[in-house]
Parts: C-alpha cells; sequence; structure tokens
C-alpha cells in the first residue's frame, strides 16, 4: 500500500483507523504453507486473539486455514464466521471444567493443559478425543511478557511431570489424539526451536493414538528496518525432515500444526492517526496524535517498537519527534524518533499493527475504538464501524431512584 491511499483511506473513513492488506495476509500464509510443503499433512490454525475481527476469519478461512482459539467467544465468533467445528482448536489457560465441556459440546477439538482439569475431564469423558498442552521449559522469546515455555510459566503440563500425566491417562482410559506446546512468541533461533520440538517427540512416544502435533507458534517479524525474523524456510527445510522421520518411527503420518497469530496477520496492519498538536519544549518536540495506549498499547505494555511513517508528507526532511497520545497519563509511542517533517493535521502511520492492536484495544478515558478497514482489490472495505456514544452506554444503568427516608 502506498501513502497516498493511506491518506486517501483516512479522509474516506476517519481517523483513527485500522488498515489491513489482505494480499499480505494471503503471501503469509502461502509462505508458511511453502516452507512445509514436503509434510504430508499440514495444517495451519489462525491464532485469533491477535486479530479477530470476523472478515479476518473470513479471509483466513477461504484460504484453507483452521483457528486456534483461548475462549469459548472466540470458538463463537470462529463458528459465526464459518469455521467448521472441527476446524477450530480451543488452547485456554485457566478456564474451568464448565467451559471446557461447553466448548467440548460444540464439537471443537481441544486441548488441556494442566493435570487438575485433565483428570476431572478424563474421568467425566473418557472417549472424548484430548491433546495435551506440555510446556517444554525452553526458554525462547524476546520479552519475559510473551515467554510462556520456560520453567515458572503458568502455560502447559511440565515435561517434568510426565509420569504423573501418563498415570492419569492410563487410570481414565481417556483418547490422547495430540501434543502441543506453544514455546512463547519471538522465536530468533531455529536450533532453540528444533531442541523444543525433540522434547515434544519425546512426550509423543507416550502416547500409542496420536493424531497430530501441534508446534504452536513464536515465529518472530519484522518491526522495523533490518530487524531479524525467524527464518520460516529454514526452520521448514530442518523441521519438515524431522518431522518426517518421527512420523516413521512412530508408525503413523500425524498432522504438523501450527498456530501463527503474528506471522499472519502483524505486518498486513496499519494503525492511521492524525497529527492534533506539535509541541516544542526546550528539549523536545512532542507530537500528540489523536489515539492513546486505548487503541494500540503495545509501544507502553510490551515496549515495543513500531516504525511511523508520516504519510501526509512521506518525502519530507527527517527530523526528531517524540509521539504521544492524547491519554491522561504517561502515552509515549516513541521517544526521539527519526520522522519525516510533521504539521498538525498530518496523518502517520504505524506499521505491524496488525497483530496484538485493535484486538487489545479499550474504551479508557471514554474514547471510541477506532474502525477497521480491510484493503482489497485496490479498494478499502469497512470491516468495522467507528464506536458511537450508544456503545458506551451499552450495558449501563442509571443510577437507581432511592426512596426517600
Ligand atoms: C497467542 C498464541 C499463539 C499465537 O502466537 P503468535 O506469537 O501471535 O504467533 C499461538 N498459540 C497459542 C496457544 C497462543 O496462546
Amino acid at each position: 500500500m502506498q501513502p497516498k491511499d493511506l491518506l486517501q483511506l483516512s479522509e474516506q473513513f476517519g481517523s483513527p483507523l485500522y488498515v489491513y492488506d489482505a494480499d499480505k495476509i494471503k503471501s503469509q500464509y502461502n509462505r508458511l504453507t511453502k516452507a512445509f510443503s514436503k509434510v504430508e499433512k499440514l495444517r495451519i490454525n489462525y491464532a485469533m486473539k491477535a486479530l479477530s475481527n470476523v472478515a479476518i476469519l473470513q479471509l483466513l478461512e477461504g484460504m484453507g486455514s483452521g483457528l486456534d482459539t483461548v475462549s469459548i467467544q472466540e470458538v463463537q465468533l470462529g463458528l459465526h464466521a464459518g469455521y467448521a467445528p472441527e476446524r477450530i482448536f480451543y488452547t485456554p489457560n485457566g478456564v474451568s471444567l464448565e467451559e471446557i465441556e461447553e466448548v467440548n459440546a460444540l464439537g471443537v477439538q481441544i486441548n488441556i493443559d494442566n493435570l487438575s482439569i485433565l483428570e476431572q475431564f478424563g474421568a467425566k469423558h473418557p472417549n472424548v478425543p484430548v491433546c495435551i498442552r506440555i510446556n517444554p521449559h525452553v526458554m525462547a522469546g524476546g520479552n519475559a511478557n510473551i515467554s510462556v515455555g520456560h520453567i515458572d510459566s503458568k502455560f502447559g503440563i511440565s515435561v517434568h511431570q510426565l509420569p504423573h500425566l501418563v498415570r492419569i491417562v492410563e487410570n481414565t482410559k481417556m483418547n490422547i489424539v495430540g501434543i502441543h506446546m506453544h514455546t512463547g512468541s519471538d522465536i530468533l533461533d531455529i536450533e532453540v526451536f528444533l531442541y523444543a520440538a525433540e522434547i515434544l517427540f519425546d512426550a509423543a512416544r507416550h502416547f500409542k493414538d496420536l493424531e497430530f502435533l501441534d508446534f504452536g507458534s513464536g515465529f518472530k517479524v519484522p518491526y522495523k528496518k533490518d530487524d531479524i525474523e525467524t527464518d520460516i524456510e529454514e526452520l521448514g527445510k530442518k523441521l519438515s525432515k524431522r518431522f518426517n522421520e518421527f512420523c516413521t518411527e512412530y508408525g503413523r503420518n500425524l498432522t504438523l500444526i501450527f498456530e501463527p497469530g503474528k506471522f499472519l496477520v502483524s505486518e498486513a496492519g496499519q494503525f492511521l492517526a492524525k497529527v492534533n498538536v506539535i509541541k516544542q519544549t526546550t528539549s523536545t518536540v512532542f507530537a500528540g496524535i489523536d489515539s492513546g495506549f486505548n487503541h494500540l498499547i503495545r509501544p507502553m505494555f510490551y515496549g515495543s517498537q513500531h516504525h511511523i511513517e508520516n504519510v501526509s508528507n512521506p518525502k519530507g526532511k527527517e527530523r526528531f519527534y517524540s509521539v504521544v497520545g492524547y491519554i491522561c497519563e504517561t502515552d509515549t509511542f516513541a521517544n526521539n524518533r527519526r520522522i519525516s517533517e510533521l504539521k498538525e493535521g498530518d496523518i502517520l502511520s504505524f506499521k505491524n499493527a496488525g497483530a496484538y492492536c485493535y484486538s487489545m484495544a479499550s474504551n479508557y478515558n471514554s474514547r471510541y475504538r477506532p474502525a477497521e478497514v480491510l484493503w482489497m482489490g485496490g479498494k478499502g472495505h469497512l470491516i468495522r464501524a467507528h464506536e458511537t456514544f450508544e456503545d458506551l452506554l451499552k450495558n449501563q444503568f442509571p443510577l437507581p431512584v432511592q426512596e426517600k427516608v
């Protein structure tokens, strides 16, 4: 997408605005399937918590993707979007037995990540095919908030508890059809990932009736120029080979599953916001925009760097700006960042705004959440409207009238 396209969309649909490029999502999906083309049975389950707009779900469904969900509401959105229940996986953490049973009743593949619920579920429903989430305790991840495979993590059943796990499965006679791991976001080293895969294979050898192995996600995408990313092609080559060897050893052609979120949608998204005010202090030039961490929290929450472009003046002389939001709290998107010269009224584009951006937005400061647009066939299609005042009042009731004493 060109700066002029983005400028036109912000004029047409208003600001702030999320824009997603359908072609980019498609090319990422195809890149992943191509990297693993040597695996006979491959399945991509899009991790919808990254970006859960129904139109995006439908776009990926059309490409052949399955869905990875973490709540019953995500399951319901997936069904609403047209996914067959057998193409939906449910990988929750810390949810109740009741919710797991409800999702199971919808015909969705459940994935259990603790021994307590596994034992209770297995005792009640021994015939239901269940997947188990293992924690391989491999430290992989760019940031302590998004590393979920390490020793203190709340996610998954520790590989050190395998004997206990196997005992529960034998006692309940439950039907384990898959083993899963998700070590955390931002895998930079393929050897580390392959090491975790070996731990998954070791766990898999304890179960005789497996149908699939799910390697989760954690593919890193570039956030700025020359940033490192997971080498998907190399991972595809090496892991496919190991996976096929394991299938031969296991005596059955298993399905290899990945559940990427960020990889599929991060780079496809841009967030457009308008410069409300330029404020020069003795040390800094602030650019205050018509948004804040209510719309895009990753810089404040994870310390993420989103590249920022001035689409109103993409070729101007570069100057240093601190880009800040309008929320009444420290709300900094970028400190002393080089951006092409800004004027009040200019439109900024924040790159990599497809994953964990809109889906983490809130109404803090009683602001509306922005609209979302899908760019497809050289045109912008509105896939979610801006919120309105009615949305803020929805589900609220005024103070009850009290009887005077
Ligand atoms: C969040 C999540 C993913 C997706 O992670 P990305 O880093 O966005 O690719 C995959 N699997 C599970 C279980 C998750 O919770």
